[in-house]
C-alpha cells in the first residue's frame, strides 16, 4: 500500500539518496568526458564532494578520541580486555586470509609478463628501507606532542650530506702507501612529517586514557561524563552531515569521471592486473568476510552488509576509512543495533590498523612488479611480501592512496625496484576506492562478530550497573 512504501521511504531514505547519487554521479560524469575540462574545471565542478570530505574528516579526530575514551572507560579492564583480545584475533585473521588471497590469485592469474615496454612511467619514488619504515610505526604509537598528532604522522626523512672519508691506497707497483681525504654524499635520516592525522598515537593514547578513567571509578565520572557528552554531540553533528552526504558523493563521482584517463588505453598487463585485484577484494568482501560473519555469529550476513550500504558507498566514494568513519558509525549503531560500547572501542582502532584490502593489495601489486620484472620469487620472499604486506596495511593511514606510498615497505623487504610503483598508479586510484570499501567491511563486520561473542559480558555489566538490558 501507499502507507507501506512512504514508510519503507522513510526508513531507508538515506540508502536510498546515496544510491541514487551514485547512479546520477556515474550518468553526470560520462555525459561531461566528452568537454574535456580543464583541471581548474574538474575542480570547481567537484567542489561540493570535496566539501564533503572535508566535513567528514573535520569530525574524525573528536570522534576518534571520545569514542575510544569512554568505550573503554564504560567496561572494567577485564571486559575491556577481553574484548581487544577478540578484536586483535579477528583483525589477524582477517587480514592474514586476505594477504593470502591475494597473492594466489596473483600467482594463478599471472598478470606479469615479465616486460615492461607497455607501461608508461609518471614519477620518481623516495627510496626508504623495511626496518625505517617498521621503526617509524612504532615512533608513531607514542607521539611526543599530542597537540601536534593531531596534525602530523612522524615520518623519517633522508637527507643529503657531504662527508670526508679516509681512504688507504696500497699499490703494489708503485710500492706508496698511504691514506687520502675525498668527498662523498651521504645520506642522513631526518625527522620529517606527513599530513593527516597521527591516528595510531591519538588510538594509543585514547585507550590508555580510557582505561585509566575507567579504573578511577567515582573520581574519573567527570572526564567519563565530558567525553561522553562530546561523543554524542559529534554524532549529532553525524546526522546532519548525513543528509549532505548524498550530494557530495555525486559530485566525488562524477568528477572523478571526468577527470580519469581513458579506460580503453589501458595496457593488457595492467588490465588484467586490474581484474587480479577486483577479483582478489571481491571473494574477500562477497565470500570470506560474510562467512566468517556468518558461522561464529549465526546470522543473515548480507541483512547486515544491508545496513552498512550508506557508508561502503562513502568509502567508494571518498577513498579514505577514517574518512567514513562517522557514516561507519552511524550504520552500525543505529542500522545494525551494535552495542555502542563495542563500536566506540573498535571501529576507531580497526579504521586504523585493519585494512584486509590494503594487505592483499600490496601483497598481489608487489608479486606484479616482480612478474613484470621477470624476477622469481622463492617462498621465503614471498613469505616476506606476506609479513611486509600486513605491516605495510596497519602502517597506511586510512587516507587516499596510503596504500601505494607504504608499498615501498614491501617492495625493498625482497629488493624490488621501488621506482615501479609508477608502473600501477594510473589504476591506483580506482583500486583505492575498492580496497577502501574492503577495508571498512572488515572493520565493520569486525565490530559485528566482538558484539556477539561479548554480549554475554556486556550483559552483566549492564545488570551491575543498573541498565536496563537491551534484549538482541
Ligand atoms: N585509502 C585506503 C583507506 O583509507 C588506504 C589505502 O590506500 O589502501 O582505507
Amino acid at each position: 500500500t501507499k502507507n507501506d512504501m512512504k514508510g519503507f521511504f522513510m526508513r531507508n531514505a538515506f540508502v536510498i539518496l546515496t544510491v541514487i547519487a551514485v547512479i546520477i554521479g556515474i550518468i553526470l560524469g560520462f555525459a561531461l568526458r566528452p568537454y574535456k575540462m580543464s583541471y581548474r574545471e574538474v575542480k570547481f565542478f567537484s567542489f561540493p564532494g570535496e566539501i564533503l570530505m572535508r566535513m567528514l574528516q573535520m569530525l574524525v579526530l573528536p570522534l576518534l578520541v571520545s569514542s575510544l575514551i569512554t568505550g573503554i572507560a564504560a567496561l572494567d579492564s577485564r571486559a575491556s580486555g577481553k574484548m581487544g583480545m577478540r578484536a586483535v584475533v579477528y583483525y589477524t585473521t582477517t587480514t592474514v586470509i586476505a594477504v593470502f588471497i591475494g597473492i594466489v590469485m596473483v600467482l594463478i592469474i599471472h598478470p606479469g609478463k615479465g616486460s615492461k615496454d607497455e607501461f608508461t612511467k609518471q614519477q620518481q619514488i623516495e627510496q626508504v628501507s623495511a626496518a625505517d619504515a617498521f621503526l617509524d610505526l612504532i615512533r608513531n604509537m607514542f607521539p611526543p606532542n599530542l597537540v601536534e598528532a593531531c596534525t602530523k604522522q612522524f615520518k623519517t626523512k633522508y637527507a643529503k650530506r657531504v662527508v670526508h672519508v679516509t681512504v688507504t691506497v696500497n699499490d703494489t707497483i708503485f710500492t706508496l702507501n698511504g691514506s687520502q681525504q675525498i668527498a662523498k654524499e651521504e645520506m642522513i635520516p631526518v625527522p620529517g612529517a606527513v599530513n593527516g592525522i597521527n591516528a595510531l598515537g591519538l588510538v594509543v593514547f585514547s585507550m590508555c586514557f580510557g582505561l585509566i578513567i575507567g579504573s578511577m571509578r567515582e573520581q574519573g565520572k567527570p572526564l567519563k561524563d565530558f567525553f561522553d557528552c562530546l561523543n554524542e554531540a559529534i554524532m549529532r553533528l553525524v546526522g546532519i552531515i548525513m543528509w549532505y552526504a548524498p550530494i557530495g558523493i555525486l559530485f566525488l563521482i562524477a568528477g572523478k569521471i571526468v577527470e580519469m584517463d581513458d579506460i580503453t588505453a589501458m595496457g593488457g598487463q595492467l588490465g588484467m592486473y586490474t581484474i587480479t585485484v577486483i577479483s582478489g577484494l571481491l571473494i574477500h568482501a562477497i565470500v570470506v568476510l560474510p562467512t566468517l560473519y556468518f558461522i561464529i555469529t549465526r546470522k543473515n550476513p548480507f541483512v547486515f552488509i544491508t545496513g552498512l550500504l550508506q557508508a561502503l558507498i562513502t568509502a567508494l566514494g571518498t577513498s579514505s576509512s577514517s574518512a567514513t568513519l562517522p557514516i561507519t558509525f552511524k550504520c552500525l549503531e543505529e542500522n545494525n543495533n551494535i552495542d555502542k560500547r563495542v563500536t566506540r572501542f573498535v571501529l576507531p582502532v580497526g579504521a586504523t590498523i585493519n585494512m584486509d584490502g590494503t594487505a592483499l593489495y600490496e601483497a598481489l601489486a608487489a608479486i606484479f612488479i616482480a612478474q613484470v620484472n621477470n624476477y622469481s620469487l622463492n617462498f621465503g620472499q614471498i613469505l616476506t611480501i606476506s609479513i611486509t604486506a600486513t605491516a605495510a596495511s596497519i602502517g597506511a593511514a586510512g587516507i587516499p592512496q596510503a596504500g601505494l606510498v607504504t608499498m615501498v615497505i614491501v617492495l625493498t623487504s625482497v629488493g624490488l625496484p621501488t621506482d615501479d610503483i609508477s608502473l600501477i598508479i594510473a589504476v591506483d586510484w580506482f583500486l583505492d576506492r575498492l580496497r577502501t570499501t574492503t577495508n571498512v567491511l572488515g572493520d565493520s563486520i569486525g565490530a559485528g562478530i566482538v558484539a556477539h561473542l561479548s554480549r554475554h559480558e556486556l550483559k552483566k555489566r549492564d545488570l551491575e550497573m543498573g541498565n536496563s538490558v537491551v534484549e538482541e
